[in-house]
């Protein structure tokens, strides 16, 4: 009855175009389609909709960032060009392809807003310390955040050894009270160039002198708001966002399209591929002599148990049980430590520093592991009830190994309970590479479990499917991308219903900025 009423919300050229239906056959198509073909079109049509009018926004989004103006860096200088000359490797193409675009994000006028993504290990920390010291070279600050402490004390030591006549400063939360303060003097008068740190780079306390560059390490581990908070403390800084749970490109472009991407596709080829295997828990005795041998012969393992949010306390007692076990009756002969959570860092760290001196020889740990932790000498995972993680925490994990000279082996123990525990386990089994393991694993979950629901408007899409339709998410793209060219603030008369549209369907929107 009301159907010739509604208005459309396509203008007519767009829809000629495309070959798109109109709304209100749209509308008829998917409730009383006359045909297989008229539901086809329909669903077509109102997919290219959704497509279009998120696209739109991200376009805007993009454009209101470009009008803020933004710091150009020196991208050659002694420092820049010092800090490559001693790299103790060769950068590897997709490494220098990606740090000459981050260059020439630096040097133009315009806030920086870059996606790098990486698969675990393809040298994602090399890049960001080149940005750092085009942004120190250029009189700036640096704040480089990462998710966890470990991390952080990495990065410090790696970043002391690689760049010479920096100031450098590790900000944790674990630090006495006096040495923080010291170091927020430092930081304030500009004294401190490079700050790693957690989240306690988010302290209100905390003021800048001049910060140039804000590099989000691991940013699927922070919030949306805890992201968006650094480059405020800054007069548009150039910010570079790293992430190693890479997504397909639709999807990238679907939920990061105010974002540039770019894309480190290679390993280093100090990196080894890594025989993953399944084994049953009565097999478990056959891996314990299998990790001896192992070590016997020089190498270090990891035997990782899974601690997850609602059960803390149980699996914590769990991993400890484990543990008395293994060092009183399996590895009696080997120097063998438990690292979690519950730890102090200090505590951690000197675990950690052990290991990597060799002294430990078996590692138990629970998934504290599992972002950026590097000791090449450890060539041996043993993950236990591996169907208690997620797809991406697997391939996480198993990253920390095939990092040394030997061949590493990650050994999956699991009950497999679940059908979908069988189905991730065989794709850690199949796929080694981090963009395929992420389709999977979007495969098994799908889009919005993957993301979970505080994700983008991602869940607004109701009808389109950013995993299956590349091809009418590029024509939606282009149509988005003309429209906001020829009107950057919507204000034709024809483009008045789609800007009310996006007000309807993405209201809230803003909460979900990926960055500044
Ligand atoms: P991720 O991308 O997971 O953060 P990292 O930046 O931690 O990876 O790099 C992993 C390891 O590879 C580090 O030990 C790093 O020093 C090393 N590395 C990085 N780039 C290269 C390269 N071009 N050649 C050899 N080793 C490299
Ligand atoms: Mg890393």
């Amino acid at each position: 009855k009301y159907l010739p009423d509604v208005a459309d919300t396509l203008p007519y050229d767009i829809r000629a175009r495309n070959s798109l239906l109109n709304l209100a056959r749209s509308l008829r198509g998917i409730h009383f389609p006359s045909d297989l073909n008229h539901s086809k079109e329909a669903y077509r049509r109102l997919a290219f909709e959704e497509f279009f009018l998120f696209q739109i926004l991200l376009f805007l989004k993009k454009l209101r960032k470009r009008q803020y103006s933004g710091l150009v860096h020196r991208v050659e200088g002694p420092l820049s060009e010092g800090f490559l000359k001693r790299l103790p490797f060769e950068l590897t193409s997709a490494q220098i392809r990606v740090i000459n675009e981050i260059k020439q994000d630096m040097v133009r006028p315009l806030p920086m807003n870059r996606l790098l993504q990486g698969d675990v290990g393809s040298g994602k920390t090399i890049v960001a310390m080149f940005a750092s010291v085009c942004a120190i070279q250029s009189g700036y600050q640096v704040a480089f955040m990462v998710p966890t402490e470990l991390l952080a004390q990495q990065h410090y030591q790696n970043c002391c050894r690689l760049l010479n006549g920096v100031n450098i400063a590790l900000l944790i939360g674990s630090l006495a009270r006096a040495k923080k303060s010291s170091l927020y003097k430092e930081i304030e008068e500009g004294k401190a160039q490079l700050i790693i740190g957690t989240h306690s780079l988010l302290e209100e306390k905390l003021n800048f002198k001049k910060l140039g560059l804000v590099i989000i390490d691991e940013q699927h581990k922070f919030g949306v708001s805890q992201r968006a908070y650094l480059p405020q403390r800054g007069e548009n800084p150039d910010a570079l966002i790293m992430t190693a749970t890479p997504i397909p490109r639709t999807l990238a472009i679907t939920l990061y399209g105010d974002l540039d991407i770019s894309v480190l596709d290679e390993l280093p080829p100090s990196r080894r591929p890594v025989k993953t295997e399944f084994v049953a828990p009565d097999k478990r005795r056959q891996v314990y002599s299998f990790i001896e041998e192992k070590i016997n012969q020089g190498g270090q393992a990891y035997i990782v148990y899974p601690i997850i949010e609602e059960s803390r306390a149980l699996d914590l007692q769990a991993a400890s049980r484990m543990y008395d076990i293994l060092k009183k009756e399996i590895f009696p002969n080997f120097n063998i430590a438990l690292v979690h959570g519950q730890l102090n860092t200090k505590q951690q760290q000197k675990i950690m520093s052990e290991f990597r001196d060799g002294k430990i020889n078996v590692l138990v740990a629970t998934t504290v592991l599992e972002v950026g932790i590097d000791v090449p000498n450890a060539s041996v995972m043993v993950i236990e009830n591996a169907e208690r993680f997620g797809l991406s925490q697997l391939h996480q994990l198993r990253g920390r190994i095939g990092r040394g000279e030997q061949k590493s082996y990650c050994i999956l123990i699991s009950q497999l309970q679940t059908e979908e525990a069988r189905l991730r386990i065989k794709a850690m089994i199949r796929n080694s590479d981090g963009f395929r393991i992420a389709e999977e694993d979007l495969k098994i979950r799908g889009p919005g479990e993957f993301f979970g629901q505080r994700q983008h408007g991602l869940s607004e899409l109701k009808i389109a499917n950013p995993l299956t339709q590349f091809q009418l998410l590029r024509l939606a793209r282009e149509e988005a991308r003309q429209l906001v060219n020829s009107d950057p603030e919507l204000k034709l008369k024809q483009n008045l219903t789609i800007r009310e549209k996006i007000i309807q369907k993405f209201r809230g929107y803003e909460k979900y900025e990926t960055v500044g």
